[in-house]
């Protein structure tokens, strides 16, 4: 039968002892670096962002547009044909309302997250946005949006360029 430890052997160390240089120690500090590609495609889509353009990828043979694009058709497994642009226009495809932040914490105002079918794309296929200039009660299925962009003097290829999407009123194109 084995007894329980009530103590350990030796001294505990305290504070006082690291802060008096009782105890060897080491301070360091990780300068942890590293670079993440976005891939040929992605990268692609990234820096037409900048240019204020929506890249989408091509697949002839299954007759799809797709964004963001790929560099293959995960339908038939082929390397794409090419790629080409879709309009910042599109629809909700879906949507849900945040009320939590990307760091967790609930936050008052709510995000309005939305997958919206860009025009030109292959029917299905969206891309995950927010929307702006509208309250979360008028969001509507199938609703019709636009892309606010950044200026151009502050984009920097990232998805972010585009601001949020708002609702395209009656009497806008
Ligand atoms: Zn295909």
């Amino acid at each position: 039968m084995s007894e329980k430890i009530k103590e350990y052997p030796g001294e505990r160390i305290k504070t006082a002892d690291l802060k008096a240089g009782l105890v060897p120690l080491i301070k360091y500090k990780p300068e942890a670096k590293y670079a993440w590609s976005a891939g040929i495609a992605m990268s692609r889509f990234l820096n037409e962002l900048k240019n204020g353009r929506i890249l989408a990828s091509v697949c002839k043979k299954c007759n799809r547009i797709v964004v963001p694009p790929r560099v293959f058709c995960e339908m038939c497994f082929k390397p794409i044909d090419g790629y080409t642009y879709v309009k910042d226009t599109g629809k909700v495809n879906t949507y849900s309302i945040s009320y939590i932040a990307a760091d967790a914490s609930r936050v008052k105002e709510p995000t309005i997250v939305a997958v919206i079918e860009l025009d030109g794309a292959s029917p299905g296929i969206g891309i995950l946005h927010v929307l702006g200039e509208v309250k979360p009660e008028e969001v509507k299925f199938g609703m019709r949006v636009k892309a606010v962009w950044k200026p151009p003097e502050q984009r920097e290829g990232a998805i972010t360029d585009i601001k949020y999407f708002k609702p395209i009123r009656e009497g806008e194109s």
